[in-house]
């Protein structure tokens, strides 16, 4: 499978958590209802627990104090009418539910009833002449668990002495029952008033809980939308207690991930832009060798390369998981030639790609033109040497002056290929000086005329009148010239004339170099300015396939275009043409 194949690599959108679903939940509000309703149960338990014997006891003790009010009503009545008739006494005594009597000190009764009554009572209130009371738990019997009520105060009954008057009562199990009924009474509405407390405090649980959980839920939810991206979430802390203080932190924290993700974000945008922008293509791959991210360059050359370039590339990523860092060898594809950087990544690798392809053919075309230059320079030296030879054991004089003359056109050529190769190699380095003033180009081109005066032929200059002077390097325009004027000279017959025509063109000035020689076959006609390129049957004349060139490298910093029109039998034409008159 090869990366095109694959999908086209779009950022991974942030991964969103686990959907937590943070609806209000039954949980916090039953669970602290629960609580309130056990907290409340409780409470009302004890303290019934504690209330209860005590309100039984103070009913029972509020029942025998009912008796005590029966002494205290009994002295009252004494004492507004001391001489109390014993019938008086029986009323009051029926009107209170109690029994009375009239005891002697002996015990014997001289009136009413008093019951069972308890004679240290009766005796204490004769000796002591004050009333007195008593109460007796029955401990055994029948009237188990009563108690025996005595109060007695001295009477005076005409003829006896130490009398006293009894009341008793035995506090029975139905005035207990009283007390149960009533203490069930108290019950019945304590246990309705707990029912209600149950309620309210139910009630209140709930909804202490209900506002809890929901602001904790906002939490939550506010947590949810934070771990969304949603940066600008907030929560309202208008109640200041611990969920209060929760949500002013969650609100700094939401705050400073706002910051930092901001930042992170510029980071990215930074880092995006400068991978977008870069020449070189980036590619990462996941440890499947998918694609993870690719920068605009490496997507272009994925889509437009073949099978085998994503092969390839695929066998050294997969390699610098293994292996480490590496620069592969040049990888191909279709015609570009790719150094390959790769690094591994904690998950995957990178892989950078370096196009080198004009950096290969320039490395080729220095070869190439070293090979050549060496070539060029060889051909005269070996005719040089061959012709030393031979004039070493020529005597005709004659002879010798022909080979002299050959040798003197050979140290010719050298010092112009030379001169040539110097020029070139001066400009590949950028190391001339273009010089830029107005120059009058009438002028020049009389000045390259008189330049090949030694040639012998025809060289006529038609040139239109008050043309303006141009910015240029008049040394740099004449060395192009004098090339152009040169091949016009070498590739046309002695008997033809050559002409340098100067004339203006709309916007553009012209200088042509027309000869009527064997003109330039089209097919090479796009390759005569390469160096060290001659064109189909030139060997006739003299040359490197160099003039040309040195020619248009000139041309390029003095701005100005060459253009050549030919046809072959009839002649060619070389134009400079600068494109703007102001240039
Ligand atoms: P050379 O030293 O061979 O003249 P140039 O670079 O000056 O090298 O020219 C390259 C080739 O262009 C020549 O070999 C020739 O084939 C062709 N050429 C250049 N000028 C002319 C011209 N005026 N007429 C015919 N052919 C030309």
């Amino acid at each position: 499978m090869s990366f095109v194949s694959r999908k086209p690599f779009k950022p991974r959108a942030a991964t969103p958590g686990r959907k937590i679903n943070f609806r209000p939940r039954i949980g916090i509000r039953l669970w602290l209802t629960l609580l309130f309703l056990l907290i409340t149960a409780l409470a009302g338990v004890t303290a019934y627990a504690i209330v209860s014997p005590r309100l039984e006891n103070t009913l029972r003790q509020a029942s025998e104090a009912s008796f005590s009010q029966v002494g205290i009503g009994f002295e009252d009545l004494v004492k507004s009418n001391p001489d109390l008739p014993p019938s008086r006494i029986e009323a009051y005594a029926v009107s209170r539910g109690v029994q009375w009597g009239i005891v002697r000190q002996d015990g014997e009764v001289l009136a009413g009833d008093p019951g069972d009554f308890s004679p240290a009572v009766v005796n204490g209130a004769l000796s002591s002449g004050q009333p007195r009371q008593a109460l007796e738990p029955i401990d055994s019997g029948f009237r188990r668990g009563q108690v025996l009520a005595t109060y007695s105060a001295p009477i005076n009954v005409p003829g006896e002495t130490r009398t006293a008057v009894v009341f008793t009562k035995y506090i029975t199990e139905s005035d207990v029952e009283n007390v149960q009924a009533a203490v069930s009474g108290i019950n019945r509405v304590v246990a309705l008033a707990g029912l209600l407390a149950l309620l309210i405090a139910g009630a209140a649980g709930y909804a202490v809980a209900d506002q809890i959980s929901r602001r904790v839920s906002r939490l939550g939810v506010a947590a949810q939308r934070l771990a969304a991206g949603n940066f600008d979430e907030r929560i309202n802390t208008r109640v200041g207690d611990e969920v209060g203080d929760l949500g002013n932190t969650f609100n700094s924290m939401a705050a400073s991930l706002k910051g930092a993700f901001r930042q992170i974000e510029q980071e990215k945008e930074r880092g995006q832009a400068i991978l977008d922008g870069m020449t070189d293509a980036v590619i990462g791959v996941d440890k499947d060798l998918n694609a993870t991210f690719v920068n605009p360059r490496a997507r272009e050359l994925l889509e437009t390369s073949d099978h085998a370039f994503h092969r390839r590339l695929e066998e050294i990523l997969a390699k610098t998981q293994f292996e480490g860092a590496l620069t592969a060898p040049e990888v191909h594809a279709g015609g570009q030639i790719f150094e390959v950087r790769t690094a591994p990544l904690e998950e995957g690798a990178l892989a950078i790609l370096r196009d080198v392809t004009e950096e290969r053919q320039v490395e080729r075309a220095k070869a190439g033109f070293i090979a050549n230059a060496s070539h060029e320079l060889k051909t005269p030296l070996f005719a040089l040497s061959g012709y030393l030879e031979i004039l070493e054991d020529e005597e005709d004089e004659d002879v010798r002056r022909a080979f002299l003359q050959d040798m003197k056109a050979q140290t010719q050529r050298l010092q112009n290929l030379a001169k040539t190769l110097l020029d070139l190699s001066r400009l590949d380095a950028n190391a001339v000086t273009f010089m830029s003033e107005y120059v009058d180009l009438e002028e020049l081109l009389y000045e390259v005329r008189a330049m090949f005066h030694y040639a012998n032929r025809q060289i006529n200059v038609e040139a239109q009148e008050n043309l303006p002077s141009v910015k240029t390097d008049p040394i740099q325009l004449q060395r192009v010239l004098s090339i152009l004027l040169d091949n016009a000279i070498k590739y046309s017959p002695g008997d033809t004339p050559i002409v340098l025509r100067l004339f203006e063109q709309g916007d553009t000035i012209i200088i042509q170099v027309i000869d009527q020689g064997c003109g330039i076959p089209e097919q090479d006609i796009p390759y005569i300015f390469n160096r060290f390129y001659r064109a189909e049957g030139s060997s006739r004349a003299d040359g490197t396939g160099l003039g040309l060139a040195l020619a248009q490298e000139i041309s390029h910093h003095i701005g100005v275009e060459i253009l050549v029109e030919s046809k072959p039998g009839e002649g060619s034409s070389f134009s400079v043409v600068w494109s703007s008159k102001s240039s």
